[in-house]
């Protein structure tokens, strides 16, 4: 296995559009990483790059210490597997598996048996004969994955290989994405636009915005302290709220909105200095509870009400704009109930209302 090295790459089209600016990020070997963003963001664009089916306008890409920028895609030992993975539809499962060894040449038995070592791998044995029309969609998934297995190829690049499957069979391959990636302890560069996918999947995640990195971490720590209001809004489900108004300080700290006050509490991630300034206060739906009228801090109007089984979604008003609750399934307000809510002051985030970038 190997690490990918990016240092400043950038992608110009010949249009001009830049899409990809100055990346620069290491993944480690055996490294399991996930590129997110909204869709036009340039993670396919950097993908490609990475596997040389898109020319590099700038910077370095580097496989195992190896400047690679001008290597051939097929000398750079890298497998992708696409969105859009086409099954050769005359061709068996086990011919469709083999068909890329022996492209390069692969001798017979050498073939065969990667071939049934994949199969055993991705547990398609008993599916060797079939053709990809008799096959589920999840096995087809699988062949296409099996394609890139039988190189064992030094990185393994995956291009929204779940997009097409249906929202059950994605979980369920998403599962055995992570254990193919924990059984063989490859290099993979996973891109996807789904922030679940990419917060269950990834060990570090690259969270990617307008051809710019957003930030680098781990899922967890991507969620406890998202670095700018993008990354704040874009991982979570449903999304974190934002309080826009100014900062005051008079025994505790309040947010002063055009609609009033709010009382923010002690916020340990309220630095003094930004008394008197302009921010957006984020909290989490989660971070939202109802309590007694006398401990609340604000009061919102029910909109919405969506029990999902084990938790459920309030969609609610307060002050004219929206705010999303995620409470235990126990108590279940009605459309039009007020609901009085306070949260916890060390669970607030604080953003800078003009940069977008965190505080604190
Ligand atoms: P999606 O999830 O929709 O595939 P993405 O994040 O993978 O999006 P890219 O496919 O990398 O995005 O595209 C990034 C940007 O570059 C988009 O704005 C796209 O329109 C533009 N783009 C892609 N290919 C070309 C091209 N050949 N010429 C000019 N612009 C392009």
């Amino acid at each position: 296995m190997a690490s990918v090295r990016l240092d400043q790459l950038r992608k110009v089209y010949p249009n001009g559009h830049v899409a990809v600016e100055e990346a620069s990020f290491e993944i480690a070997s055996g490294e399991l990483m996930v590129l997110v963003g909204p869709s036009g963001c340039g993670k396919t664009t950097l993908l490609r790059m990475i596997a040389g089916l898109e020319p590099i306008s700038a910077g370095t890409l580097s496989i195992d210490g190896r400047v690679v920028n001008e290597v051939a895609p097929k000398e750079r030992d890298v497998a992708m597997v696409f969105q859009n993975y086409a099954l050769y539809p005359h061709m068996t499962v086990a011919e469709n598996l083999g068909f890329g060894l022996r492209l390069r040449g692969a001798a017979r038995d050498e073939v065969a048996r990667r071939v049934r070592e994949v199969a055993r791998t991705l547990e398609l044995e008993d599916r060797l004969d079939a053709r990809p029309a008799a096959l589920s969609g999840g096995q087809r998934q699988r062949v296409a994955l099996g394609r890139a297995l039988v190189r064992d190829p030094k990185v393994f690049l995956l291009d929204e290989p779940l997009s097409n499957l249906d929202a059950r069979l994605r979980v369920a391959m998403r599962v055995e994405i992570a254990r193919l990636h924990q059984r063989l302890g490859a290099t993979m560069v996973y891109v996807t636009h789904d922030q679940i996918e990419a917060m269950t999947l990834g060990q570090r995640i690259v969270v990617f915005d307008r051809g710019r990195i957003q930030q680098i971490d781990t899922p967890m720590n991507l969620y406890r302290r998202p670095a700018n209001l993008f990354v704040a809004g874009f991982l979570g489900s449903p999304a974190m709220n934002f309080l826009r108004g100014t900062l005051r300080r008079d025994g505790g700290w309040r947010l002063e909105t055009p609609h009033g006050a709010l009382a923010l509490g002690e916020p340990p991630a309220a630095p003094a200095a930004w008394a008197g300034r302009e921010v957006v206060v984020g909290v989490r739906p989660e971070d939202l509870e109802p309590a007694p009228a006398a401990e609340a801090v604000l009061a919102a109007r029910v909109e919405v009400v969506e029990p999902v089984g084990n938790e459920v979604f309030l969609n609610l008003r307060f002050d004219g704009r929206p705010l999303v609750a995620r409470l235990p399934p126990r108590t279940l307000p009605a459309p039009g109930d007020t609901l009085p809510l306070r949260f916890a002051a060390e669970r607030l985030h604080f953003f800078d209302a003009a940069s977008g970038g965190r505080i604190g």
